[in-house]
C-alpha cells in the first residue's frame, strides 16, 4: 500500500539546515496498523505530512497503491489526498461553525457528491463512530473525545485506502484516549490501513507494529503483540 526509498528531508532556515529525515526506507501492507513512535523532534509528523502529501520530501521515492508519488501540482496532490487518504489531528481540526453532520460531509462535497447524498452518508458515519444523535451538535457542544470521533467519522467519509493519525490521543485524557483507540482498532480490524503517530508507548502497543525513530532514522520496526482494548 506504502513504499518508501531512502527517504529524506531537510528544512532550510536562512543560512543553517535541518536534516530531520536520513534515508527512510519502509513498507506497509494494506490492512495494516502502524504505529510511528520517536520522541518529540523526531520527524513524526514531517514523515506523515510527506505520506499525506502533505509536504514533498527532497530525496528518494514513494509510492501509493502502487502510484508513485512525486512533482505533483498543487490540484494534483489535493484530488489525491482527497481520494486516497484520511487525516486525523491531535486537535481535532474541526471547523467550529458548522455541525457534526456538516464537518463529515464536507470532504463529500469535495468529492463533488450532491447534497442529500452527502448527508446520507455522513450520518452512515457518525452513527459508526456512535455520534449518530449528535449530528446537529456544534464541536463547542461536544467534549474532546467526541471530537475526535466526529473527526474519525470525516476521515472516513471518502472511504480512503490510508487512514493517518498525528498524534489522535495527543489532547485527551487516558480514558477516552482508549476510547479513541479501540474505535481505530475496530475500523482496522474492518480492514482499513491505519498509520498512528504517537509518543506514548502505552498507545504504540495497542497497534500491531511499531515504528521507532530516532534522528532521523527508523531504528526499530517490529510487529508487537496488539494490546486489544475491550469493553470500553
Ligand atoms: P515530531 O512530530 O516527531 O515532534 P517534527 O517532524 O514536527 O517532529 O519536527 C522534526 C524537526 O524538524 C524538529 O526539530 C522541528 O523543529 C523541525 N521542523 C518541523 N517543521 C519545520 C519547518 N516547517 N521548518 C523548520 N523546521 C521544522
Ligand atoms: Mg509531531
Amino acid at each position: 500500500m506504502i513504499k518508501i526509498d531512502k527517504l529524506h528531508k531537510s528544512y532550510e532556515m536562512g543560512s543553517s539546515s535541518l536534516h530531520v529525515l536520513k534515508g527512510i526506507d519502509f513498507n506497509v501492507e494494506a490492512g495494516e496498523l502502524v504505529a510511528i513512535m520517536g520522541s518529540s523532534g523526531s520527524g513524526k509528523s514531517t514523515l506523515l505530512n510527506i505520506l499525506g502529501m502533505l509536504d514533498n520530501a527532497d530525496d528518494g521515492t514513494y509510492d501509493l497503491d502502487e502510484m508513485r508519488i512525486e512533482n505533483l501540482d498543487e490540484k494534483t496532490a489535493a484530488e489525491y489526498r482527497n481520494k486516497f487518504l484520511g487525516f486525523i489531528f491531535q486537535s481535532f481540526n474541526l471547523i467550529n461553525y458548522k455541525s457534526a453532520l456538516e464537518n463529515v460531509a464536507l470532504p463529500l462535497y469535495y468529492q463533488g457528491l450532491k447534497r442529500k447524498d452527502r448527508q446520507k452518508i455522513a450520518l452512515e458515519y457518525l452513527d459508526k463512530v456512535g455520534l449518530k444523535n449528535w449530528s446537529t451538535h456544534h464541536p463547542s457542544e461536544l467534549s474532546g473525545g467526541q471530537k475526535q470521533r466526529v473527526a474519525i467519522a470525516r476521515a472516513l467519509a471518502s472511504n480512503p485506502k490510508v487512514l493517518l493519525a498525528d498524534e489522535p490521543t495527543g489532547a485527551l485524557d487516558s480514558t477516552t484516549s482508549m476510547e479513541v483507540m479501540a474505535l481505530i482498532q475496530k475500523i482496522n480490524n474492518e480492514g482499513k490501513t491505519i498509520l498512528v503517530v504517537t509518543h506514548e508507548h502505552d498507545i504504540a502497543m495497542m497497534c500491531k507494529r511499531v515504528v521507532n525513530l530516532k534522528d532521523g532514522v527508523i531504528v526499530e520496526d517490529k510487529k508487537v503483540k496488539q494490546n486489544i482494548i475491550k469493553n470500553v
